[in-house]
């Protein structure tokens, strides 16, 4: 079979038998969590195929291997490699440090406009977990990842740029709104109607393709009335345009028009009828009932802040960073980078230590994107009996029932489990 490009054609990716997938092995323990993924990426693929799919893994440099290689933190080439072959995998990459610098991991979102960072928290049976029902926990971040906060529109105290700032809130009428102007540093939160539909749209179509019964729009609009506020109000101008969902804001408008007890005879129906119930929660609330109930939540639509830290937080009462996996997409142009949501731990680079999973249950969502289910249910199944058997890496060893194995060995064993 010959090596040839995925390509996205009429909304459609077209995926050959034996695709050329870049991946970035990344920093620190990269190159161990790779290794490691990639046994299991190649056994998972055999054996759901037989030879007849295959991959063709084409390696990419990015962060400090890059920087010691071509004095650049994210070479060209390797930016132009992941535009060409659409869909690719990395491990973390370190973030430099020093004036002017920027996570790389937040300019290859931004160059490729993977707008949304969608991040699956599901338990898996044996993971130590600090709460009592983890099992309860089956919930699908999708994250906006490219406006928000994080556009990076942030000037230090003191600055030619944050003294033009404040002349415009003068200008404005609104600097006494700023407590302390004249020391303050400022930055802008950007959140646009095109970014918000588009995430939200992610979302929504997520949840009708995968028998999702419930999306919420989470947001501190109470507050942040006009960037926030906004997100929840067109997303669900969106959501309503959708035949299959019912809202908040339609059931609102039913209990103004008719009373309570038709609204909620609306929203009875629309239960039983199967339709997507889209609903938004505060922030705050959102962070106290995922803990209380996180079996009221299935899908989570939210900005990039928010986001940010709602996914790590949900992650935590799954088993942490080590199993939590993530994807960075863009629908429209089917481009995807799917990574460990962890960092570097450089500490632990070249010591065979740490936990792999999250990079393999990347890899699981990728091969489902691509449409090779097959194999990403192997690779979830081999994580699952591996753990539920305590054979696992030390972070996942409760006690001393557990095997505890290396990140090469947990690749090996998972292998074995689906080769
Ligand atoms: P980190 O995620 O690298 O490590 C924090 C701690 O989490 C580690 O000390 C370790 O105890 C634990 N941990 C991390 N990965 C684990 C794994 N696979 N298995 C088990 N435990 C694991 O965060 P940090 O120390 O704040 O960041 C180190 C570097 O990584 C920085 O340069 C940072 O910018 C970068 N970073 C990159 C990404 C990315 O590439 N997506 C994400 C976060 C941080």
């Amino acid at each position: 079979m010959t090596p040839s490009k995925i390509t996205f054609n009429s909304g459609k990716l077209n995926v050959p038998d034996n695709p050329i997938i870049p991946f970035i092995e990344g920093d620190g323990i990269g190159p161990e969590i790779w290794g490691a993924a990639k046994t299991v990426f190649d056994t998972a693929v055999q054996s759901a195929y037989q030879g007849s799919k295959t991959v063709s893994w084409l390696p990419l440099l990015a962060g400090e291997a890059a920087y010691q290689k071509t004095g650049q933190w994210l070479p060209d080439d390797t930016l132009a490699a992941l535009k060409e072959n659409r869909v690719g995998i990395k491990g973390p990459l370190t973030t430099p440090i020093g004036h002017g610098h920027r996570s790389i991991n937040v300019t290859l979102r931004q160059k490729l406009d993977l707008y949304a960072c969608f991040r699956p928290v599901t338990y898996y049976p044996g993971t130590p977990s600090p709460v009592v029902h983890p099992e309860k926990v089956n919930i699908d971040v999708f994250r906006e990842n490219t406006e928000d906060i994080y556009a990076g529109i942030d000037t230090p105290a003191g600055s030619p740029e944050a003294k033009e700032w404040q002349a415009l809130l003068e200008k404005q009428g609104q600097l006494d709104k700023v407590r302390f102007p004249e020391t303050a540093a400022y930055a802008i939160k950007p959140i646009s109607e095109e970014g918000t539909t588009r995430l939200v749209k992610a979302a929504l179509d997520y949840a009708l393709a995968n028998d999702k019964h419930i999306v919420t729009l989470v947001h501190k609009g109470n507050i942040m009335k006009k960037t926030e506020g906004a997100f929840k109000q067109w997303g669900y101008q969106l959501a309503d345009t959708y035949d299959e969902t019912f809202t908040t804001a339609e059931y609102d408008r039913i209990k103004a028009a008719e009373g309570s007890a038709s609204a909620d005879a609306a929203l009875a129906e629309a239960k039983t009828t199967g339709k997507v119930i889209v609903n938004d929660v505060i922030t705050d609330n959102f962070f106290q009932q995922v803990l209380l109930y996180p079996e009221h939540f299935q899908v989570v639509a939210t900005m990039n802040l928010n986001g940010d830290y709602i996914s790590d937080a949900l992650a935590a009462q799954v088993g942490g960073i080590g199993i939590a996996p993530g994807g960075n997409l863009n629908y429209q142009t089917g481009h995807a980078l799917f990574e460990a949501t962890h960092g570097t731990a450089p500490q632990f680079a070249g010591q065979n230590k740490l936990n792999p999973t999250s990079l393999m249950l990347s890899g699981a969502m990728m091969f489902d994107y691509l449409g090779w289910t097959q194999a990403a249910t192997l690779i979830r199944d081999g994580i699952k009996q591996a753990i539920a058997s305590h054979h696992v890496t030390e972070d996942f060893a409760q006690d001393d029932t557990a095997t505890v194995l290396g990140t090469s060995q947990f690749g090996d064993y998972v292998a074995r489990l689906i080769g």
